[in-house]
């Protein structure tokens, strides 16, 4: 085939990865980004951290600046079509529908559509209730603890923990509310994910668990929180950090299995599909490294393991060569910053059936820690707390040869 296009749909880290790993694996075709934010790709790690923490101008360019990634000299002619949503695809006939009417024809196309952040559908007023997804959100969120409300966050996973420590360093009054009796506990299992809650209120901030939320007082914003107990705790502002959607209406209709994201194979190739391939959080892939259930990773490190694997798989196909053989076996990583602490997780800590503390005291966190998971009794994962880089490259390798 001569000079096939393939269009990537999501302008996010994970478009922008695919994009690269294309032309690494020898594409040299058009290549068409498609993404419904007005940004060019941006680091979203920083927005429920530094952004917060140390508000700076609030002008949106200037902020984007310092989140873009960097343009590589090897996707320098791809288009970028921004500001600009696909809303239906007909995969038969290999076409993509934009939300301006457009059709898009395709010869490979890669699916980097991510997540949204799920909304609480709770009565009260709308004016008042955040969530934090993206750098338009975080510049809301920025500009509406100007007026230094008292805030309450809901969801006490990373990006709610993580917000709400930011927003206490910068002196504002944080209530963390979540109906789980303790932080992390799925993910970092309930020893490790008490402590960090210790951690933070010894730090000052607040939190309400075990108690779900019933709705918002207040009539033209929130005023306060209701809870489902009768309590109401005072809130000027609400970050509702209680998960995300998967981004997949758009593919509708094509008989894929979009029950948890969209399903692929090892590869990366859409399950039911040709020349077809999905990265990033959206992407629901079995990774023989844990066991043969497909999951999503919404993990930083994702877009880029998967654009490097679902490049080759989709250049595979569009050249009619052999898709890769080797198992694709990335090593889930994810880091998290609390105030004063660095977590640094490698495997799946998630899927593990026991938790041991194997260096420091979960009470002295800040000084380091390191924990171990298992599952049946093999290592399947470790967090390590303020740990040096030195000392966690260690621990990537040391998981490597165990599982290996
Ligand atoms: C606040 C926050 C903090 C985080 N912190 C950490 C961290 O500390 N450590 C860590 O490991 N990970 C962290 N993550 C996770 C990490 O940022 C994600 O794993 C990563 O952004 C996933 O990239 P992606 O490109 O797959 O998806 P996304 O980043 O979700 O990008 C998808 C893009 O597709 C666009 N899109 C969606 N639908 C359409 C459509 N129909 N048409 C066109 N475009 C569409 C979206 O607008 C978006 O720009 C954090 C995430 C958030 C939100």
């Amino acid at each position: 085939m001569s000079d096939p296009g393939v269009v990537i749909v999501g302008g996010s880290l994970g478009g922008l990865r695919a994009a690269e790993q294309l032309r690494s694996a020898g594409h040299t075709g058009p290549l068409r980004v498609i993404g419904e934010e007005v940004h060019l790709p941006y680091n979203r790690p920083p927005l429920s951290k530094d952004v917060l923490a140390d508000p700076g101008d609030d002008d949106v360019d200037r902020l984007h600046a310092t989140l873009a990634f960097r343009r590589r000299a090897s996707v320098a002619d791809v288009e970028f079509l921004l500001g600009s949503a696909a809303v239906g695809a007909e995969l038969g006939a290999r076409t993509v529908r934009l939300d301006d009417g457009a059709t898009l024809s395709y010869d490979g196309l890669v699916v980097a559509t991510g997540l949204r952040a799920r909304r609480l559908d709770l009565p009260g007023p709308a004016a008042g209730r955040h969530v934090i997804r993206t750098l338009d959100d975080a510049l809301g969120l920025r500009a509406a603890i100007a007026s230094r409300p008292s805030v309450v966050v809901i969801g006490s996973g990373f990006v709610g923990c993580e917000t709400a420590a930011s927003l206490h360093t910068l002196g504002l009054a944080v209530t963390v509310v979540d109906p789980a009796e303790v932080p992390f506990a799925r993910a970092l299992g309930p020893r490790l994910g008490g402590a960090v809650r210790r951690h933070l209120e010894r730090a000052g901030v607040t939190f309400a668990m075990g108690v779900g939320v019933a709705g918002y007082a207040g009539t033209e914003a929130v005023t306060g929180v209701i809870l489902a107990d009768g309590r109401v705790l005072d809130a000027g502002l609400v970050v509702e950090a209680v998960g995300s959607r998967c981004n997949t209406e758009w593919l509708d209709g094509n008989g894929l299995d979009l029950g948890d994201g969209v399903l692929t194979d090892n590869n990366l190739a859409v399950a039911g599909t040709e020349r077809v391939v999905a990265v990033g959080d959206v992407a629901r892939f079995p990774n023989p490294l844990v066991d043969d259930v497909p999951r999503r990773v919404e993990h930083w490190s994702m877009p880029t393991d998967t654009a490097k694997r679902a490049a080759a798989t989709l250049v595979a196909q569009l050249t009619d060569e052999p898709a890769p053989d080797t198992p694709f076996t990335p090593i889930p990583s994810f880091w998290s910053d609390l105030l004063d602490l660095r977590l640094q997780a490698f495997g799946s800590p998630a899927l593990a059936d026991e938790a041991i503390l194997e260096e420091g005291d979960v009470d002295r966190l800040a000084d380091g820690a390191l924990i171990t998971y298992r599952r049946s009794g093999l290592l399947i994962g470790t967090v390590a707390v303020n740990l040096p880089p030195a000392r966690q490259r260690q621990l990537r390798e040391r998981f490597l040869e165990r599982v290996s």
